[in-house]
């Protein structure tokens, strides 16, 4: 059996036309949504997620207010940034790129955009929401990935569904997140015993780890719904995910792939976030 590749490209696609249309109608009824953006120093990697970020926006309607500060900023002139754009009513959502340099306190600062703007779900409040089922906006790679299973197909309502990762921003509001839609979830990390022992029960396994290609055909249940969330070099230089995809691919139903798998879901629903919030907003 060869699995379903669930393509993140083609369905961030069609989630970003959905937001343009949410979009238009904003730009016609007040104002269109938007997004600030900041960058603080030049980490490379860093630019490239902005720019894919901007990209998408342009491409579903949203504007970018772009702020680009030097690696020397300190972290109050940063809260004050944040505090300026929290208080400006054309922006409707604001991202922090992470990693910020070593002098700044990256929780600090996530913890100060307000509540209303917090479209990458990271704060306290936000994850608290979550927790409590009452999502605010809700963190964008897990609720990327919950999407590629529901728009797929795959069963998740009293499915036994594993994560591998335990992060604020992928792992537990991943687990969080099928719990809500009634799966039977088990987390596992670094220090879990057995691993492959609790991947090969699982109906649905979420990879987030960080590891090149961990996760092996043998330790998945035939049939299996297997998401990759990883992002990592291969020896070779090549990028790919925690889940050995080829071999995988042979005994799961269905796998994503990396790249064009969560990556470009993430970033779609970022954009959905901003929109969700503008509406609110200007609603
Ligand atoms: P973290 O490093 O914060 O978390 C990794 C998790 O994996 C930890 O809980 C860790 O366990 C667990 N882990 C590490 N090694 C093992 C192991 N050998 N066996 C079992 N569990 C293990 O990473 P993130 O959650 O931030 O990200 C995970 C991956 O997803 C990364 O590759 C990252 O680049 C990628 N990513 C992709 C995104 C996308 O848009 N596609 C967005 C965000 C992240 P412990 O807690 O015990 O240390």
């Amino acid at each position: 059996m060869s699995a379903i590749i669930i393509d993140g490209v083609a369905m961030a696609k069609q989630v970003l036309a959905e937001q343009k249309a949410r979009a238009d109608k904003l730009a016609q009824q007040a104002r269109p949504p938007g997004l600030a953006v900041v960058l603080v120093g030049d980490d490379q990697a860093s630019a490239v997620y902005v720019r894919s970020k901007e990209r998408a926006c342009r491409d579903a309607g949203v504007r970018t207010f772009d702020t680009r500060l030097p690696a020397t900023t300190t972290e109050a002139e940063l809260l004050q940034k944040v505090d300026a754009l929290n208080r400006d009513p054309q922006v409707h959502g604001i991202l922090v790129q992470l990693p910020l340099p070593a002098h700044i306190n990256a929780v600090t600062v996530l913890q100060r955009i307000a509540l209303a703007k917090d479209v990458d779900g990271f704060t306290w409040r936000s994850l608290g929401a979550l927790l409590d089922g009452h999502p605010n906006l809700a963190p964008c790679t897990p609720s990327g990935s919950m999407l590629m299973l529901e728009r797929s197909g795959v069963p998740i309502a009293g499915r036994h569904a594993v994560v591998i990762g335990r992060s604020s921003i992928v792992g537990k509001p991943a687990a969080l997140m099928l719990l809500e839609r009634n799966a039977t979830v088990t987390i596992c990390h670094s220090r879990t015993t057995d691993l492959a022992a609790m991947t090969r029960q699982a109906d649905i396994l979420i990879c987030a780890i960080g590891r090149s290609r961990m996760v092996t055909a043998d330790m998945i249940k035939p049939g299996a719904a297997v998401v990759d969330v990883g992002i990592n070099r291969s020896a070779d230089g090549k990028l790919c995910g925690d889940v050995d995809f080829d071999a995988v691919r042979e005994r799961a139903g269905w796998i994503t792939p990396v790249p064009g798998g969560v990556g470009p879901m993430t970033v779609a629903m970022v954009i959905a976030n901003v929109i969700t919030a503008a509406e609110r907003t200007i609603g």
